[in-house]
């Protein structure tokens, strides 16, 4: 995330996406829908509530916003101080997996999840029931991208992903189709296994537009739609002619709170829509958690979790 073009501000502790149990509510109303014990996660977007976007109703997009673990301390510790409008109950998590240990981990990764949520349903407004869709990049964003176009009817997911593991974890949550794409070309692997349909909907959750929004734009299905998701500070050679030519859409997609998009999430969690279990392929205590970072850098996991 140091390479992340979004907001950062130094020293700050990291970690953005996590759950944990109330030990302490401050003075005042807002917390007042919560008590101690209670078990929660949490947006990692502090929106302030108060500006011209939050107002008009666009919170990932206030202007005076704050980022836990990026801007302001963040998770990788014992206690977090959390404002009670970012917190959401994850009582149904707690149903779906008796195992305490993975109800929490499992919650850890509601942030990633909402983000993809946000990107296919919220900006690009999703895809109906029997589309093809394709994902770019199988992180925790891509993998949350594959699950929620499975539960939500996609007919068919086709991702890509350059980490052979991350591949393995795409099939693992319901990919049909999973390719490396510096083996294949993108594009004519879409082409053909869409029948020469193209793709409903395509995800960029690989950071990496230059490389796979020319393969998005060679694929679009007649109304096809592009949601960017990752975050890369480079320019993308486009060839717009594709996009009047196939009526197609591109959609920039920035962050996971508002539009109910945390409680969906959550519910899609316990109803066990999406398992997040799956995806998570490493734990480390917190006094390891710099070879947790090391461990991540090689892209290999899906979500590496770290217990206080
Ligand atoms: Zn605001």
């Amino acid at each position: 995330y140091i390479l992340y073009p979004g907001l950062t501000k130094f020293p700050a502790i990291l970690g953005h996406e996590f759950s944990g149990e109330i030990v302490e509510i401050g003075p005042g109303p807002e917390g007042e829908q919560f008590k101690v014990g209670d078990r929660v996660t949490a947006e990692e977007m502090v929106w302030c509530g108060h500006c011209r976007a939050c107002r008009d109703g666009f919170p990932n997009h206030c202007a005076n916003l704050e980022e836990i673990g990026f801007t302001i301390d963040g998770a990788m510790a014992e206690y977090i101080v959390v404002q009670a409008k970012l917190c959401w109950s994850i009582d149904s998590i707690f149903e779906r997996y008796p195992d305490e240990e993975t109800a929490w981990n499992v919650a850890a990764t509601t942030e990633p999840t909402c983000v993809a949520y946000n990107g296919i349903f919220e900006r690009a407004g999703g895809f109906r029931p029997g589309a093809y869709v394709v994902v770019y990049g199988a992180g925790p964003i891509g993998l949350g991208a594959i699950q929620l176009s499975k539960a939500s009817g996609a007919a068919k997911v086709i991702a890509f992903e350059v980490s052979a593991p991350r591949r393995e974890l795409a099939k693992k949550v319901g990919a049909e189709a999973v390719y490396n794409p510096i083996e294949v070309s993108p594009s004519e692997v879409v082409m053909d296994l869409t029948g020469g349909a193209g793709a409903d909907l395509s995800v960029e959750a690989a950071g990496a537009p230059d490389k796979t929004i020319p393969e998005m734009e060679k694929t679009l299905a007649i109304n096809g739609k592009i949601a960017q998701i990752g975050r890369a500070a480079t320019r993308v050679p486009m060839y717009l002619e594709n996009f009047q030519v196939r009526r197609g859409q591109l959609f920039g997609a920035q962050g996971h709170s508002g539009h109910a998009i945390f409680p969906s999430v959550i519910r899609m969690m316990g109803s066990g829509l999406i398992d997040n279990s799956k995806i998570i392929t490493s734990t480390f205590p917190l006094a390891q958690a710099l070879d947790a970072l090391e461990k991540a850098t090689k892209r290999e996991d899906g979500k590496i979790v770290i217990k206080p």
